[in-house]
């Protein structure tokens, strides 16, 4: 492909790089041999400087796109690392098998989801992505390919999992899905008034639902008004009554408006507005998973409404303990600056350790928020916010982070060094070298 401009989800940057296409999975490890120092590139979902090397090399996986095998009696899929979750599911779900754990978005890649070892609205009752794969092939810029699992390599293989993709490319990987009986999900939406309904709302789903996962209005102040919703699959019997999935048309965002459409006269009436939409669907109802899971997936090129700048999202872990005074003290602390975020998720994680090194999720709950970049002034409420996570040793997602300071990093991954013993010597991030020195 050569020289390209490319930016990650936030638009923050669009920074030159050398994009080299990977093709046959046979070559991978003759092209980043080649190639170092470079990364891998899924499809650009995550947010900031994980997915991007300015001014080096990218290794673009778009090509490696294909399925290797299927078995289905047990549910094992083996795949090329470029594969979308959305084509598995697509393709899989008719069938009765569908991928454990996959994020709010499925236009995401495998390799994008082993090396953020991503999580769903079912952390509590699935874990991480991680979780469900078997095995992975993996390309060093030493020109070797390594075959990793759990049992005979588990430490490259924790190293790898949730690794940021600093290990090596994923070249391929060995998937276990899950049976489904339908596509269909029973869900319940529920709107509550305050963190302690929502932490009891989440006590009293999480032994009987599978799939959990709330809206919070963090421009309400005190009262963090929201709405909490739950699902679970639908037996096929059930299922049987649903009429045909009619496939919508896609929503487009067609340009880049010249100024943010979110901003502060916006944020509170849609914020208002959303709140009671979703409180109108209230009660029991049937949904098809795809506008369940993956809500913004049918407008294309949403992140185009944050105007030029782009935006950031902000997405922390507190664990339980002291996690409500601490979600509290973060609306606060956004309600007093006048940053609004629309669309902030508060969801709980399941009491499980993640088995990646570098894992984002740990027991607790997370907040997501999503702010215009509004430079300096956004950059403030960040500290602010920093300040309440690391007084309860909580720690910020990856995936979505462009600005942490290194001590925050290494405050909140305390499997850092060991981490660091399995880093490919020809890979490297803007992540990488802001948070790592290299
Ligand atoms: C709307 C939206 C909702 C989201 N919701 C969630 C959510 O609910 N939960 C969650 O966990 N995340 C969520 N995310 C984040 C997203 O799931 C992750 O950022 C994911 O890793 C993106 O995958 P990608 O294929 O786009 O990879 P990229 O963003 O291109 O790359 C991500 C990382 O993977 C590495 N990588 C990619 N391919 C390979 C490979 N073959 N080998 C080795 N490393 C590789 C890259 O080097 C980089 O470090 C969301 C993102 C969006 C835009």
């Amino acid at each position: 492909m050569g020289v390209k401009s490319i930016s990650a989800w936030g638009r923050l940057s669009n920074d030159v790089h050398d994009v080299q296409m990977l093709h046959d999975r046979a070559h991978v490890a003759s092209v980043v041999q080649t190639h170092a120092p470079g990364l891998a590139f899924g499809n650009g979902r995550s947010y900031g400087d994980v997915c991007l090397n300015p001014g080096g090399t990218l290794w673009h996986t778009v090509g490696l796109n294909k399925f290797i095998s299927f078995d289905d009696a047990s549910g094992r899929l083996v795949c090329e690392s470029g594969v979308l979750l959305r084509d598995i599911q697509r393709v899989l779900a008719p069938r009765g098998w569908m991928l454990p754990v996959t994020p709010g978005t499925q236009r995401i890649t495998v390799g994008g989801a082993i090396a953020n070892d991503v999580h769903g609205k079912n952390h509590h009752a699935a874990g991480c992505f991680g979780d469900h794969v078997l095995s992975l092939t993996l390309a060093r810029t030493n020109g070797e390919v390594l075959t990793l699992d759990w049992n005979k390599t588990p430490e490259l293989m924790s190293a790898t999992v949730g690794g940021l993709g600093l290990t090596g490319v994923v070249v391929t990987a060995e998937l276990q899905l899950r049976r489904v009986e339908s596509p269909w999900l029973l869900t319940e939406t529920l709107p509550y008034q305050g963190l302690t309904e929502f932490f009891e709302l989440a006590d009293v789903s999480e032994p009987h639902w599978e799939h959990t996962v709330s809206w919070i209005d963090c421009l309400a102040g005190a009262t963090a008004r929201g709405i909490f919703m739950r699902a679970n699959p639908l037996s096929a019997n059930a299922a049987e009554a649903m009429p045909p999935w009619i496939q919508k048309r896609p929503l487009n965002v067609p340009f880049v408006p010249p100024v943010s459409l979110v901003n502060r006269l916006s944020l509170k009436p849609f914020n208002l507005a959303y709140y009671h939409l979703q409180k109108f669907k209230q009660g029991v109802n049937v949904a098809h998973y795809e506008p369940f899971f993956y809500p913004l997936d049918n407008v294309q090129h949403w992140n185009r409404m944050y105007g030029p700048r782009g935006f950031y999202q902000y997405q922390s872990v507190v664990p339980r303990e002291g996690g409500q005074e601490a979600v509290q003290a973060m609306l606060a602390a956004i309600a007093a600056s006048g940053e609004g975020s629309f669309l902030a998720v508060l969801k709980t994680f399941g009491h499980r350790e993640a088995r990646g090194m570098l894992s984002f999720p740990q027991p607790g709950v997370t907040l997501a928020l999503d702010f215009p970049n509004g430079g300096e002034r956004t950059h403030q409420l960040f500290e602010r916010l920093d300040a309440i996570v690391r007084e309860v040793k909580g720690r910020l997602y990856m995936a979505k982070d462009a600005r942490m300071s290194r001590d925050l990093f290494e405050a909140g991954y305390p499997r850092l060094s060991e981490f660091v013993a399995h880093r490919d010597p020809g890979i490297r991030s803007g992540m990488s070298q802001r948070l790592m020195g290299f």
